[in-house]
């Protein structure tokens, strides 16, 4: 895998054990990553971050610089959002808006609403109907996606009937609603389809949406300023040194845009702009073998870190080793070269990795777990079991640098 960089290493060494587990974010590399992101796109494509794969408020100011804007999907994120990141400009999205968050982000001057049904189109006409500058809408669609696409998809919410978007069959009675609305100004189009996806699929994705979006707009005789494509943009679990093509992505967007002099796109990624920052770091505490399996029961566990257990992959690791055992007793170890992770709960679910080559791997030594910066700690069922929370730590920019090995024996 991607290895953790000398920062996070040292790190992940130095903290004590009752320190651990604990979530390390490399600030320095996220800034690096968006920059390189940001880089990738052409004119006319703006990049927004989906607060919802990870809203901690650090990240958020890191990315700020590189981003456009952010996408919030809740009242709460935008709230947050707003106190993090002040002045920069948010769009509301997500099902099921109530008015009450709807009148707060008129009051924080949101930047567009992701219209999502036709009842939430009457709602937000009766509630923008007074003075003041018409509110920028996008039509949340769910548009289909071409069965191919739909196949390499890790989580597909268009295409097919899901609570997400307008449906298709009713475009034309949203468009006349928001047409028909003095508070509202139609901007365009919303399509988020689907995730997990590399980037020719996402880039056929935003070709269909464009079409099917200009088709709609000319049938109205209106134009069209804006088409925000989603994210989605896929992170590999299994091959964690691959990369989505952000510059193949951004060769693609420039070339449909080429065409479009008055278009203006817009994408919202979250899981593939903060996965790599983050990493989960924990120590083993013991190594069993069952029925001629090892098992090693690490600090910690899927409450802090759910999302090996929410998509069924295997979180890809590093081990540390750490030299020293201070006991009495032979030292735990594994016999064989696979070792199974798990931690703390009482449930056959929490296992964070199986079959992890790592001959020999024993008690006391430690455990990085990657990609655990997006849909991480912030999708975890932290109170399940009652454990105490992970610590938190933010590596660069104005973090300082990391504190030298205080482990006896560590990294050796
Ligand atoms: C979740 C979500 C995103 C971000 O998706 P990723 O797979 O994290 O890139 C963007 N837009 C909408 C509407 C979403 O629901």
């Amino acid at each position: 895998m991607t290895a953790p960089t000398a920062a996070v290493r040292d790190l992940a060494l130095a903290l004590p054990s009752r320190d651990l587990p604990a979530y390390l974010y490399d600030l320095d590399a996220l800034g690096a990553h968006a920059a390189r992101v940001r880089a990738a796109l052409p004119e006319r494509v703006e990049l927004y971050y989906a607060a919802k794969a990870n809203p901690e408020p650090r990240l958020l100011e890191t990315l700020s610089p590189h981003c456009d804007g952010f996408e919030v999907a809740s009242g709460g994120e935008l709230a947050h959002v707003a106190a993090a990141v002040p002045g920069r400009p948010p769009a509301f999205g997500g099902p099921g808006k109530t008015p009450d968050e709807i009148r707060s982000a008129l009051r924080a001057g949101i930047h567009r609403i992701h219209a999502e049904s036709l009842h939430e189109l009457r709602v937000l006409a009766r509630l923008t109907d007074g003075p003041g500058r018409p509110l920028g809408v996008l039509l949340r669609f769910n548009l289909p996606l071409d069965p191919e696409t739909a196949r390499g998809s890790a989580l597909a919410m268009g295409g097919t009937p899901s609570p997400f978007g307008i449906d298709p069959a009713d475009a034309d009675e949203a468009v006349r609603l928001v047409t028909g609305a003095p508070g509202l100004a139609l901007r365009g189009v919303h399509a988020h389809l689907a995730s997990g996806l590399d980037a020719p699929a996402l880039l056929s994705v935003a070709r269909s949406v464009v079409g099917w979006a200009e088709e709609l707009t000319a049938r109205h005789r209106l134009p069209l300023h804006e088409v925000n494509i989603g994210g989605g943009m896929g992170v590999d679990y299994a091959r964690p040194g691959d990369r989505f093509d952000w510059t193949a992505y951004g060769h693609g967007l420039g070339e449909l845009l080429a065409s479009r002099p008055g278009l203006r796109l817009r994408v919202e990624p979250g899981r593939a702009l903060t996965a790599y920052c983050g990493w989960y770091a924990t120590e083993v505490l013991d190594v069993k073998r069952s029925r001629d399996e090892d098992f090693a029961v690490v600090r910690g566990g899927t409450h802090h870190l759910r999302t090996p257990a929410t998509k069924g992959h295997d979180q890809p690791c590093t081990v540390l080793p750490v030299g020293t055992w201070t006991e009495p007793w032979p030292r735990p170890a594994a016999r064989s070269g696979r070792v199974t992770l798990t931690g703390q709960l009482c449930t056959p679910k929490d296992v964070l990795a199986r079959g992890v080559p790592a001959p020999g791997l024993r008690a006391g030594d430690r455990v990085l777990f990657g990609l655990a910066g997006a849909y991480a700690w912030n999708i975890s069922h932290h109170d399940f079991l009652m454990h105490p929370r992970p610590g938190f730590h933010f590596l660069g920019t104005d973090g300082g640098p990391a504190p030298g090995p205080t482990v006896p024996g560590a990294g050796t």
